[in-house]
């Protein structure tokens, strides 16, 4: 029974029995108009979640690396100048990629627990009367240390200067979750994948092109062959695939689709915004610290938490795993051994939350942390006793 337990971890999420059964279909053939039929719809419904008018959907399969690689080889060239913030291990792993794709990266180092620092990037954009620098580069939410940035500021610290740099944007751990406004924020390329806010299995990067963003596509020389935007842009205009497309997949994004739709985005967003401060109310109880310096930088995804002096994060996370079945988020990067990290995302609720707070006092309990169980439970119930909706 304990494959039962909901995951903690911020992705791969739990998922709904109304999206695996989505899933489970028999075989349909992606060149018949039934595919068609079903394609469209998902590409249009994606861009209400991206909250774009103008820009273009392109889903391939892959996970949310796939989506770096096809938004960094589709729009840029060996050499190119990209301007990136390092504030944990995202961040990290995709300043690598372009690394690995020849572009000529400038990276601006932060504290882990910070986020995309808009001020830094201003006076950098301002000094680059040039305009050498290609792109930049932001994570919105960094899943390793529980900080969402400000990515209105950072549009702003690019318009200050008047900057032409394009801004792309990771959303993986927060798109469906958190507020994401491509448009308004001056966005040109936003990707995220299958396995986090959209609560189903992983496969797919699903990415988000602004108008600029496709014109890049035509001076780019990385190579590019699985995942061109141009020939994906082409098939699906016309509702197929360049290759075999992930059918059942599409089908379960279907799924995912109606159910953020019919709570409403903006409820999404509020539950996402109270389940996380429940269990922020627990952390406090405890009293341990968020990886996030400051409130305005609390994510409403994922919960990075230190444990105590003398304490090792993962033997806390095996424990966990390994007496209770539950599984938390390990610390990644600088912050292993250090803290661990509870994933609340996707197909979360209050009292799917209290069941994960409940499972870690045990374990803390259990390794002799300074940690009262109960006490983290207890705060995060009277938030939720306090700010339960009836109706
Ligand atoms: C999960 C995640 C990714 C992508 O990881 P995959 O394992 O390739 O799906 C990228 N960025 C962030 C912020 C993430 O949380």
């Amino acid at each position: 029974m304990h494959d039962q337990n909901p995951v903690f971890i911020p992705g791969p999420t739990n998922i709904p029995d109304r999206i695996r059964r989505a899933m489970n279909t028999p075989t349909l053939d992606h060149r018949s108009p039934d595919f068609a039929g079903v394609l469209k719809p998902v590409l249009d419904d994606l861009k209400k979640v991206f909250k774009t008018a103008a820009g273009e959907i392109l889903i391939f399969p892959a996970s949310g690396t796939g989506g770096w690689e096809a938004s960094v080889t589709n729009t840029l060239s060996p050499g190119d100048k990209v301007l990136v913030a390092r504030y944990g291990m995202f961040s990290h792993r995709w300043i690598e990629l372009c690394q690995r794709h020849g572009l000529d990266v400038e990276i601006i180092e932060c504290t882990w627990g910070t986020g995309a620092p808009a001020d830094r990037f201003a006076s950098r954009l301002a000094e680059d009367s040039r305009h050498s620098i290609k792109a930049v580069l932001a994570t919105h939410n960094e899943t390793a240390t529980g900080v969402r940035s400000d990515i209105a500021e950072v549009r702003k610290a690019i318009d200050a200067s008047s900057h032409p740099a394009m801004f792309y944007v990771d959303c993986v751990s927060s798109l469906a979750s958190m507020d994401f406004k491509m448009d308004e924020w001056g966005v040109d390329i936003a990707l995220s994948g299958t396995q986090k806010g959209f609560m189903l299995a992983t496969g797919m990067a699903i990415v988000a092109a602004s108008e600029k963003a496709i014109e890049a596509t035509r001076q780019a020389s990385c190579p590019r062959c699985y995942f061109d935007f141009g020939e994906m842009l082409a098939a699906t205009k016309k509702g197929s695939f360049p290759y075999t497309p992930t059918v059942q997949l599409i089908h379960g994004l279907r799924a995912s689709l109606d159910m953020l739709f019919e709570e409403g985005l903006d409820h999404v967003f509020a539950r996402h915004f109270r389940i996380a401060e429940g269990i922020r109310r627990a952390i406090a109880a405890w009293d341990m610290r968020l990886c996030a310096e400051s409130p305005d930088l609390y994510s409403d995804t994922v919960s990075a938490i230190y444990v105590p002096d003398g304490f090792d994060s993962d033997e806390l996370t095996n424990h966990a795993y390994n007496t209770y079945r539950v599984s938390f988020g390990i610390g990644l990067g600088e912050m292993a051994g250090k803290a661990f990290r509870i994933g609340h995302l996707g197909s979360m609720t209050d009292v799917m939350a209290l069941s994960g707070v409940a499972a870690i006092e045990m374990a803390m309990k259990d390794l002799g942390y300074p940690v009262e169980p109960g006490t983290g439970v207890a705060a995060a119930q009277r938030y939720y006793r306090e700010t339960v909706q009836t109706n």
